[in-house]
């Protein structure tokens, strides 16, 4: 059965990694990946990105020895891209086809910053990704989960999970199911740890998934995909923290909060910037508790261009 080209059966399958003009292809059929090159006339036909990324859903002919042809890039769905180095127009793709992304923090070593979160979740809604809250190590935990990250589980599903004891791995393991999932997190948080977890035979070096905080040795690797199941993919993105630093337009900002849209345009000045005005909605709300105090210092901070601290 299958699709034929001539007599070269046609597979589909995702992008998972990029060596230069070589693309690594997981093929949707079987567990066999394929060392792929794109056919010239994908060349010609994209212009002002990658013409093919990490993350793009594709049709290839095997060839032989392992290796096929890329005959078809299918059109994205959305991407993580930043802007190409010396350039206006070009972008340069981390993923293609992004479904949601996994922010992970430890309940306690490393201690959660919630700033640092923030500066995350900007970056997912300025993109419109779906974000799921991973906080680990909840085994260390003496008092309740609840203490961590407090104001973000009213806004966020929050997963709290052990890679130790197992806790939470399976419910999220259906959050991740069918989807491409881009994770990002400090080092040290068990983001390598987790990925085993959800599929032993990979078999990860502790510590080997890009640290997103730090000047680690990871911070060039390239994106690619780990394979968890049947079209199920996490995402090694070390691009994402440069990208969150990077932050959104300032008149963008407000509307990264989702708390915030309700009081939105509300406000007693039109360009309120919700710092330091009279009549300011956001500052009422926050006045009232309906919107949580660290989440708006977040908010001034990333306003004023604050470094990480
Ligand atoms: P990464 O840098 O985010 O990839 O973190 P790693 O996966 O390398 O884990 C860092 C450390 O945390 C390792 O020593 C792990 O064994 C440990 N670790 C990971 N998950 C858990 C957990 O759920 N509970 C505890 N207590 N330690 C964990
Ligand atoms: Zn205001």
């Amino acid at each position: 059965m299958g699709v034929w080209l001539g007599n070269q059966q046609l597979l589909t399958g995702t992008v998972v990694r990029a060596f230069g003009k070589f693309f690594e292809v997981a093929l949707d059929e079987s567990d066999a990946t394929l060392l792929c090159t794109p056919k010239g006339i994908l060349k010609r036909e994209r212009k002002g990105t990658d013409i093919v990324a990490v993350g793009d859903r594709v049709t290839v002919v095997d060839v032989g020895d392992g290796e096929g042809r890329i005959e078809l890039v299918e059109p994205r769905q959305s991407v993580l891209a930043r802007l190409a180095r010396h350039t206006r127009d070009t972008e340069q793709v981390l993923v293609a086809n992004p479904d949601q992304a996994l922010f992970l923090f430890a309940a306690t070593e490393p201690v959660p910053h919630p700033r640092m979160l923030d500066r995350f979740l900007v970056l997912a809604e300025s993109r419109d990704l779906p974000v799921l809250i991973g906080v680990n190590k909840i085994d260390l935990l003496a008092g309740d989960p609840a203490q961590v990250f407090p104001e973000h589980r009213a806004i966020y599903p929050v997963i709290d999970i052990s890679v130790r004891t197992d806790q939470g791995v399976n419910y999220l393991r259906e959050l991740l199911e069918g989807k491409i999932t881009v994770v990002a997190g400090p080092s040290g948080v068990g983001k390598s740890s987790l990925v085993n977890s959800l599929n032993p035979d990979l078999g990860l070096a502790i510590s080997s998934i890009s640290e997103s905080t730090g000047k680690g040795k990871h911070t060039t690797t390239a994106a690619q995909l780990f394979r968890l199941g049947p079209e199920t993919y996490i995402a090694d993105t070390p691009g994402i923290r440069a990208l969150a630093l990077q932050g959104v337009a300032l008149e963008d900002l407000p509307e990264c909060f989702p708390e915030f849209r309700p009081f939105l345009g509300h406000c007693r000045f039109n360009d309120c910037t919700h710092v330091h005005e009279p009549g300011c909605a956001i500052r009422e709300a926050v006045g009232s508790g309906e919107i949580g105090f660290g989440r708006y210092e977040s908010y001034v901070s990333l306003r004023r261009g604050d470094p990480e601290d």
